[in-house]
């Protein structure tokens, strides 16, 4: 686990002038569940996707713990991101996607089975492990993708809007299982999204962005029960 510091960070795309992320400061603590919101184009992926080291900070810098994210090689960031597409390998089982990232890592096989069984029993994909992920329905793979970034034992998870692409009716029940997730694991997260229930269900404390800008801070309470 570790916490997240964005110092007065900023992101000016190349080409563009304007700022898609403008000065954000935000210090998230060790286990912190921080959602972000807010409309669409208000620089959520963008603050998101430089938190992973997916895109350039353009000013300012974002520690993981001690280190920055831009000196870290993307093999050994410690954070695992889950994506609203799930971006499952088609050719790989259930089983093999969730322990595709430890492989790599060299990871001994024994501990990597006894992740994956666990991950399996926590998400209830036991009966599923030698799937592929067409054979499966949209909730149980966005269950895949949670258990891939699971067994990696992360620092930090990073949640693009995971659950964007599913029915209304499963939203709910894995909004409470990304819930329950949470208090068990205890992991720092940053989620974006811009659904209102999911944001109060799930954050410890809410971030409402506005244009590249923090616009609220606050817990769920404070944001949404004013007076
Ligand atoms: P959100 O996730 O809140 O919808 P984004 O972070 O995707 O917002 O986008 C923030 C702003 O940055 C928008 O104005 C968007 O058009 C712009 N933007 C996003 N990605 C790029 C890119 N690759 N190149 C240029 N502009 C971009
Ligand atoms: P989101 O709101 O989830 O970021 P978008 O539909 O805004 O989704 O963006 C999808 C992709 O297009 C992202 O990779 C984003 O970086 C890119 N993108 C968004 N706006 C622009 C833009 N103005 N110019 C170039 N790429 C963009």
């Amino acid at each position: 686990m570790a916490s997240i510091d964005i110092e007065n960070v900023s992101k000016i795309y190349p080409g563009s002038t304007a700022r898609s992320v403008a000065d954000i400061a935000l210090n998230i603590k060790d286990g912190e569940f921080i959602v972000l919101v807010g409309p669409s184009g208000c620089g959520k992926s963008t603050l998101l996707r430089m938190v992973a080291g997916l895109e350039d900070i353009s000013e300012g810098e974002i520690r993981i713990g001690t280190r920055r994210v831009n000196e870290v090689e993307p093999a050994h960031r410690d954070i695992a991101m889950v994506f609203q597409n799930y971006a499952l390998y088609p050719h790989m089982s259930v089983r093999d996607n969730m322990a595709y990232g430890l492989k790599n890592r060299a990871v001994p096989r024994p501990e990597i089975e006894a992740r994956v069984a666990e991950a399996a029993r926590m998400l209830e994909l036991g009966p599923y492990l030698d799937r592929k992920p067409r054979a499966l329905s949209g909730g149980q793979r966005q269950r895949v993708a949670m258990g891939r970034a699971i067994v990696r034992q992360p620092a930090a998870f990073l949640f693009d809007e995971p659950l964007s692409n599913l029915d209304a009716k499963l939203r709910v029940s894995m909004r409470t299982e990304i819930r329950r997730l949470q208090k068990r694991l205890g992991t720092t997260s940053i989620y974006v999204t811009h659904d209102q229930l999911e944001a109060m269900t799930l954050a410890d404390r809410l971030v409402v962005l506005n244009a590249g800008r923090i616009e609220q801070i606050g817990t769920p309470l404070e944001i949404y029960h004013r007076p």
